[in-house]
């Protein structure tokens, strides 16, 4: 509202005129052509045909990315833009304050205005750090590759969108298909809402795989690019842990809201990784080897699980903030504990229900999430909703200093608070109800094609509340609002668990130290470091930190040894009981200096330790729902 509004009052004439330009449109689509060929260098030529009129016409390039929940629309990527009518140049002009708005005086005479536009995807145009495409993949995001006119409601204007693939590249999309022939695709006309919520993946190698059996309905599909053909090579285990994985949503929710589903899977190490939700698919990227190695499978395994959930939590059901009428109206995100939290939260609990992990991994994941965040110091001065309504200046920081600002905490303790929610139900009933009920009642409703139902805290404490009374709105205040020395454990806790720390790895630590050569220090020294010796985090508070060693200082040796991690881990069991500091010598900017670090505790790595005397709510939790 205030980015459009600024205009708005600059001129009332025009606003009056661009609505009703906007309104004209639903009997006019815009059409929209995207060149791919030139995807392994990274760049998508488009081709806009948009219904014009005399006069100033304002076109806008999406800026507020649903899912991103912040204004990451790509336009420094967008190039090569050039405007005309029948054949003749027309000059366009940039906003003078909206980066995003461009302006194009159009002669009488005319009514189509023709569009040409290149974006550059080097980096990736769905929230991911790296490119879209690479030699045998592509990501279309199609936000990417279009303006539409300026104060439209996307839900209003109508494109008409079609493709030219690379030779030979197979594609998968929830875009309903109108025909294709070869590389030429073309989809049927669907509203500005519905293209946005529906990217394109195609690829070299190509896999499909059907996750419903023949005549059941709605369909689900899997649509798998990779780097190399054995990379597709899903084994029957999965396949059948991704069929039972929908069948799990179909008992927690009871209905759904797509016509069809299309889990959208790259697995690449050669573009950006990510995860995107939308109402009939997921756009998800995985380590190009994901299916076949064992510690990536393991690493990967909640990502779909998780992407999967928002078709229900964010998309049908959605805080008032995020449902916004087009792609300029900014997003407020002081619900995202709900919208990611929540769904990351279900995410691991159906990749466990679905076999997609063991209880042992699920239990190993959650004592990392638990001890991380019991380790965030900044919970001392910002408390956890700052984290979601800051989503637009958090999402792109680094890791220095991450425990003191705090990042996207709102995901990870999310999960912890929907936990201790959980257990807290069951424990109230005494086993007769838990969270599953409120997700029917929240995020069912009827089965039927995509549409939106926005809510606000009251409906979320309502919605517990019917479930089992309560005093749910002053324990979410509690966990949301206030600040804290320590992480909500109480769902671990009323589960029938604790959080432990011992010399034992952490399976997902010990996972990912292999696969990332970093060490993990952080609950024991205070840090972890690159394979190069560099301190991504210092925390807060640690011995480390009180040795006045920072992030981004590099560790050159310890007790006058090179530095590796097993050297380091040596050191640890050394200094047990001896009473000696351990020496860092560490290099920060071209100069050198010896830290002394007094620690004797030894190795810490988080673990879930069952609590015997009390009933295990948590593996019941973890209980499929469906045999
Ligand atoms: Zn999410």
């Amino acid at each position: 509202m205030r980015s459009v509004g600024l205009r708005w009052g600059r001129s009332k004439v025009l606003v009056s005129l661009i609505l009703v330009m906007a309104a004209s449109l639903t009997a006019q689509s815009i059409r929209l052509h995207v060149d791919l060929v030139d995807a392994p260098r990274n760049i998508y030529h488009a081709h806009l045909q948009i219904p014009a009129h005399a006069g100033e016409m304002r076109l806008v390039f999406p800026k507020w990315i649903p899912g991103n929940h912040r204004p990451s629309g790509p336009i420094g990527a967008l190039t090569g833009v050039h405007t005309e009518a029948a054949g003749h140049a027309l000059v366009w002009q940039r906003d003078d304050i909206d980066m995003y708005e461009f302006h194009v005086n159009v002669p009488a005479g005319v009514d189509t205005l023709d569009v040409s536009l290149d974006a550059i995807t080097t980096l990736d145009s769905a929230g991911g750090g790296g490119p879209a495409a690479s030699s045998n993949i592509l990501d279309l995001n199609w936000n990417a590759v279009l303006l539409y006119p300026q104060g439209a409601r996307s839900d209003d204007v109508i494109f008409a969108s079609s493709v030219t693939l690379p030779a030979g590249w197979k594609f998968g999309t929830a875009l309903p298909v109108a025909r294709s022939n070869g590389d030429e695709v073309e989809f049927a006309p669907v509203s500005l809402t519905t293209l946005i919520d529906s990217p394109m993946i195609a690829g070299a190698h190509y896999r499909k795989i059907e996750l419903t059996k023949p005549g059941d309905t709605p369909v689900h599909v899997m649509d798998l690019v990779a780097d190399a053909e054995p990379d597709l090579a899903m084994t029957s285990k999965d396949v059948a842990a991704y069929q039972k994985l929908v069948a799990e949503t179909g008992a927690l929710f009871g209905a759904r809201h797509y016509r069809q589903y299309h889990f959208l899977l790259t697995l690449s190490d050669q573009v950006g990784g990510h995860g995107l939700e939308h109402h009939e698919s997921n756009d998800s990227v995985e380590a190009e080897r994901a299916l076949l190695d064992p510690d990536l499978h393991m690493l990967y395994a909640d990502l779909v699980a998780h992407e999967f959930t928002h078709s229900w939590n964010g998309k049908y059901r959605r805080p008032a903030g995020l449902a916004t009428p087009n792609y300029q109206e900014p997003m407020i995100g002081d619900l995202l504990w709900v919208y990611e939290g929540l769904t990351q939260y279900l995410g691991t609990v159906l990749a466990a229900r679905s076999g997609l992990w063991t209880d042992e991994q699920y239990r190993e994941a959650l004592a990392g999430t638990a001890a991380a965040l019991d380790h965030r110091a900044g919970r001392t001065w910002r408390p956890l909703e700052d984290t979601a309504r800051s989503v637009q200046t958090l999402r792109m920081m680094g890791s220095q200093w991450q425990n003191w600002r705090r990042g996207l905490d709102y995901y990870p303790e999310g999960e912890l608070i929907w936990l201790e929610v959980d257990a807290i139900i069951r424990q109230e009933t005494h086993g007769q109800r838990s969270l599953n009920d409120f997700c029917k009642k929240f995020h069912g409703g009827e089965s039927g094609p995509s549409k939106v139902v926005s809510y606000t805290i009251d409906d979320v404490v309502r919605g517990l509340n019917e479930v089992t009374p309560y005093d749910w709105a002053g324990l979410l205040r509690e966990r949301v609002a206030a600040t804290s020395t320590h992480a909500p454990l109480g769902g671990i806790e009323r589960g029938g668990w604790k959080l432990v720390y011992n010399d034992k790895p952490n399976l997902f630590t010990a996972a990912e130290e292999k696969l990332a050569k970093f060490g993990d220090f952080a609950y024991s020294l205070g840090f972890t470091a690159g394979e190069d010796g560099k301190l991504d985090d210092v925390i807060v508070g640690s011995p480390a930190y009180r040795s006045g060693l920072g992030p981004g200082m590099k560790l050159v040796a310890v007790n006058g040894r090179k530095w590796s991690t097993p050297v380091l881990r040596a050191a640890l069991r050394a200094a047990q009981g001896s009473g000696q500091p351990i020496e860092l010598l560490v290099e920060n900017a071209q100069f050198f200096k010896t830290y002394s670090v007094a620690y004797q505790g030894g190795e810490k790595n988080p673990h879930l330790e069952r609590v015997s005397a009390q009933a295990d709510i948590l593996g019941d939790i973890l209980k499929p729902l469906t045999h």
